[in-house]
């Protein structure tokens, strides 16, 4: 037999390791920096870490106690319930969740182009259909409720990403405000905050307080520079709190993740750092490369290049790894990733470099 009809999924594509590249080109892993995944340059909070060592010993148990707290604890800081708060399998197990309790089978979505890819796919995962608005170089990707609502057309599910991905542009809350409130009743409006700490909009939260119709979504994966430990949570309406326990996967975050979380969350002094080292960067590409660059709220900046995967190639042999927009649909755009002062001063030079040699 074979599985379900997926020729219209597409396949995830992250962006290429050290090791891998390294490999591929016959030199040493250390020869390289990568800036294609927009992964925490200081990598994790120390915190984090000391809890992951320490809870190691205790994996046998399911995370019953570690997983509520955590919620609560977001609860918390969020002003909202704790089963509002949705914990998942990173950011990305957090929209299959959202499709999941609010997709019927043919139900369409509207998500942005470019945009984050996990979107469409998780709606079609959960037999829905993908409709897209379209986000213009010529205004410098501005999101506007004008923008979608024009393109709007009664989907189920509507995702703004705020700081967008991978052109770093925001949605101010009066848009998410309008949004939400121009759609129908039973359209829910989903803000990608992934980026969210590195921007200087408010959270979308606070319209969460005061809607049924507007979820949040969080990761513990960027500023808190635990990707690889697979956290993230939506903050959901208080009016969908039992639906939580109808779709998730039963102990959605790990033991370790949850208490690395709970860590993490008090580790200030790291977010910190991290931010002030990511506005510094932003700020040095955008004025250190010679090249067209859009202004990022996000951990990374997007570059006007010309060929962008000839570019890429190039920065690789140079050993700086970074995205190459074309799957974006940006075939003239590279996205690069703040990293600490010596790899962005890095990255800066060798594209000036390879930039002056076409
Ligand atoms: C990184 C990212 C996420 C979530 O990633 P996880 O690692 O699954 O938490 C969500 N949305 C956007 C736009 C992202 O770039």
């Amino acid at each position: 037999m074979q599985p379900r009809d997926l020729s219209a999924h597409d396949e995830y594509v992250a962006g290429r390791g050290i090791e891998e590249v390294a490999r591929e080109l016959g030199r040493e892993p250390d020869e390289f920096v990568k800036l294609a995944s927009n992964e925490n340059a200081l990598g994790p909070s120390p915190a984090a870490v000391a809890a992951i060592r320490e809870r190691a010993e205790t994996v046998h148990s399911y995370p019953k106690a570690s997983h509520a707290d955590l919620a609560e604890r977001l609860a918390d800081e969020w002003d909202v319930t704790p089963e509002q708060v949705w914990l998942a399998n990173g950011g990305d197990g957090a929209l299959d969740y959202l499709a999941r309790a609010a997709l019927d089978p043919g139900d369409a979505v509207l998500v942005p182009e470019p945009g984050f890819a996990y979107y469409p796919m998780s709606a079609r995962y959960h037999h829905g259909t993908v409709r897209k608005y379209d986000l213009s170089k010529d205004d410098e990707f501005a999101q506007t409720a004008e923008t979608v609502l024009s393109a709007y057309d009664g989907e189920r599910i509507v995702y703004l990403t705020s700081p967008h991905n991978p052109t770093g542009s925001v949605v101010a809350l009066e848009d998410v405000e309008r949004i939400a409130a121009e759609t129908d009743e039973e359209t829910l409006v989903v803000v990608d905050e992934a980026y969210g700490e590195f921007a200087d909009v408010d959270s979308a939260v606070e319209i969460v307080r005061e809607r049924d119709d507007v979820a949040v979504l969080r990761t513990f994966s960027k500023a808190y520079g635990l990707a690889g430990l697979r956290l993230g949570y939506a903050v959901t309406p208080a009016e969908w709190a039992d639906a939580y326990a109808r779709v998730n996967t039963p102990f959605a975050a790990s033991e370790i993740a949850c208490r690395a979380g709970l860590a993490a969350l008090e580790d200030d002094e790291h977010v910190a750092e991290t931010i002030e080292t990511v506005a510094w960067a932003r700020e040095y590409l955008a004025d250190a490369v010679e090249a067209p660059t859009y202004d990022s709220q996000g951990n990374f900046v997007l570059i006007e290049v010309g060929d962008a995967s000839a570019v890429a190639e190039a920065l690789k042999r140079k050993g700086i790894i970074v995205r190459d927009c074309t799957s974006f649909g940006l075939d003239d755009c590279i996205r690069v990733t703040c990293g600490t002062k010596p790899e962005t001063r890095q990255a800066a030079e060798a594209i000036n470099e390879v930039l002056a040699d076409r």
